[in-house]
């Protein structure tokens, strides 16, 4: 009975784990999270391939849950995105950015650059220009150039989004297009946006090394990039191999393992200054 008993109370916390973030839950279990301060940030060096010096971050959400320990923001914000939830998150994740910020500015001796994923789906909230507005008055005077990071997936109504963007960059705002070539946009419809970086995924990068089919269409896109005038950021940078091609074809800035995962704030420092004194 001993045994019995072991095995039915294993059972019923395996049942509970399991049906801990099911539908129903998740988005209580958001709202508790954020209660709760389960949510931080990591930054990721971002290299700027002339000078190999981390000019900028890119802040990545985190949630370390009580129970789920670390759950992807993959997970997570796919399903905030479907929920009004998103704009939540964000706010939040803007609050705890702007508190790193005094501190994060020490890191650099010019003006570094600051990249924040934006949710295609908070730009059409009436909360958004409100959000934004907060974000950049807490933030310390000229220390960051601020970049949206943007998803093309969700981004349905291309005259709202130009409008947005157009109002971002009066308030000195840069735009990234994030994860290029994962979503449905032909290559041309880019020109009807006002863009200062294309992001470049991480299946790009990849197929570098491993000369699948998709590696033609990579040096399709860098040869748009020059003609449009965009600066390109290569994600997912995992080998000597891939950056030397990156930064041979032209490729403005490299991120990626080869140089650092996205750190917590006080082990990012240190690597920053590290780094950009060698
Ligand atoms: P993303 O914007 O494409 O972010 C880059 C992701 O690639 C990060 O995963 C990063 O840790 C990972 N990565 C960076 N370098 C490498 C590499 O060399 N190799 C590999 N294998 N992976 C690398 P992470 O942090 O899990 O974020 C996943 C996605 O979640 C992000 O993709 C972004 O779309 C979303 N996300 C994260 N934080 C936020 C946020 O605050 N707001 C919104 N809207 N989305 C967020
Ligand atoms: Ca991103
Ligand atoms: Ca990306
Ligand atoms: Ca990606």
């Amino acid at each position: 009975t001993l045994l019995g008993g072991l095995l039915l109370s294993i059972f019923v916390c395996t049942l509970i784990y399991h049906s801990y973030l099911n539908r129903h839950n998740v988005e209580k279990e958001i709202l508790r999270g954020l209660k709760n301060k389960e949510f931080f940030v990591e930054y990721q060096p971002v290299i700027e391939s002339r000078s190999m010096k981390i000019t900028g971050v890119e802040a990545l959400l985190r949630w370390q849950h009580p129970i789920e320990g670390r759950i992807p923001p993959d997970l997570f914000i796919a399903y905030a995105e479907t929920q009004g939830l998103i704009v939540q998150l964000t706010q939040h994740m803007m609050a705890l950015v702007a508190a790193d910020a005094h501190e994060l500015q020490r890191a650099f001796s010019d003006k570094a650059k600051l990249s924040i994923n934006i949710s295609p789906h908070h730009m059409n909230k009436v909360s958004f220009h409100d959000d934004v507005l907060n974000f950049v008055e807490a933030l310390p005077e000229n220390a960051f150039q601020v970049v949206f990071e943007i998803t093309e997936r969700g981004m349905i109504d291309t005259e709202a989004a130009i409008r947005e963007f157009n109002w971002l960059r009066r308030h000195k705002i840069e735009i990234a297009i994030d994860d290029f070539g994962t979503g449905h946009s032909a290559l041309i419809y880019l020109e009807k946006f006002t863009l200062d970086y294309l992001k470049i995924d991480r299946g790009f990068v990849m197929s570098i090394d491993q000369k699948t089919l998709i590696a033609p269409v990579l040096d399709t896109v860098l040869r748009l990039t020059e003609e449009l005038k965009l600066k390109t950021v290569a994600e997912g940078v995992e080998t000597h191999q891939q950056a030397d091609y990156l930064r041979n074809h032209g490729v403005t800035y490299l991120q990626g393992f080869l140089y650092s995962k996205p750190l917590g704030i006080t082990v990012l420092m240190d690597f920053i200054r590290d780094f950009n004194e060698k």
